[in-house]
């Protein structure tokens, strides 16, 4: 780490950092916000590094929205962002398809929420499951057979507050047995801010209920997918060696930056802590740490 061990951020690394770099990748939990509250000091530092000239991505796993809905919690929250500079991991997955060639006379079976769905429904992609499916269950007699759409050709899990058996056993038979289906998870983070206060299991936990079940490992497209950089790279014509990534989890930012071989910067503010960050069981070191992207942007200021 440039600003080594337990020693804290320097203002000559900060500022160095911040000379090295024309575009940065901010994760958006745990950075610019938690759960529905904006991080303090955000929108300055925010507006100190435009003032300088850097460009902005947000990417955030969280696939529960669109990026149109990203757009409008930033301007509640007081920041007015351009929809296309948010990346969500549930855009990630219809672009996936997209650029896979994925049939539009097929259909998407979606284990999630309306981020998703929506998402899929602009690139002129037909789904099923979601929410609805959350009020459906089965009945478990012994006469009892479940049927599922043959048309279904690849399965999304993400985050499912409504998650159930029924659903479960849903993608479980699309990927079983329609041939070639495909199964997608939007991300594997193991938890997730959902509110405020609390951090909840995330969607990690539905993809590997749905790994488990059929037994077979899923193309993730979030964070930390070289899928999404590349694609990132590719939109915005990013030079990776003047890029740095901004997160608070070191198994998806921070590897995400890691892989793509751009700076990273870890900040204390969302879910690793500084004794995680230096337990000898941690194998990932971002280039800096700083507690916040506040104290970041202020330090390289001084
Ligand atoms: N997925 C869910 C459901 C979440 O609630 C969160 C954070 O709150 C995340 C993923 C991680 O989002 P991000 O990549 O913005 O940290
Ligand atoms: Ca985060």
């Amino acid at each position: 780490m440039a600003n080594g061990g337990k020693e804290g951020l320097t203002p000559e690394a900060a500022r160095s950092l911040v000379d090295s770099v024309d575009v940065f990748i901010f994760d958006c939990d745990g950075v610019i916000w938690k759960g529905d509250k904006l991080i303090e000091g955000v929108s300055e530092a925010l507006h100190t590094l435009r003032s300088l000239g850097k460009r902005f991505v947000f990417v955030t796993n969280n696939s529960r929205k669109s990026r149109k809905q990203y757009a409008k919690k930033f301007s509640k929250l007081g920041m007015e962002i351009d929809e296309g500079e948010i990346f969500t991991s549930s855009f990630a997955a219809a672009m996936y398809l997209k650029l896979n060639n994925f049939p539009t006379d097929k259909k998407v079976y979606v284990v999630g929420e309306e981020g998703i769905k929506e998402e899929l429904k602009l690139v002129g992609y037909e789904s099923i499951g979601g929410p609805e499916d959350g009020r459906k269950s089965i009945q478990l007699e012994s006469s009892f057979f479940f049927d599922h759409d043959r048309s279904v050709g690849a399965v999304v899990v993400g985050l499912d507050q409504h998650f159930n058996y029924y659903k479960l056993q849903y993608a479980t038979l699309c990927i079983r047995e329609n041939p070639g289906c495909l199964f997608i998870a939007t991300n594997c983070d193991s938890s997730g801010n959902l509110t405020s206060l609390q951090e909840w299991p995330g969607a990690g936990c539905m993809v590997s209920a749905v790994s488990c079940s059929t037994q077979k490992e899923p193309v993730v497209v979030g964070k930390p997918s070289t899928f999404l950089m590349k694609f990132l790279l590719e939109r915005f014509k990013i030079d990776v060696s003047r890029m740095c990534m901004v997160g608070d989890r070191l198994d998806t930012d921070i590897l995400f930056g890691q892989n793509a071989g751009c700076k990273t910067l870890l900040v204390l503010s969302g879910v690793t802590t500084l004794p995680a960050l230096l337990d000898p069981s941690n194998s990932i070191y971002p280039d800096v740490y700083a507690n916040n992207l506040s104290h970041f942007v202020q330090l390289s200021s001084l």
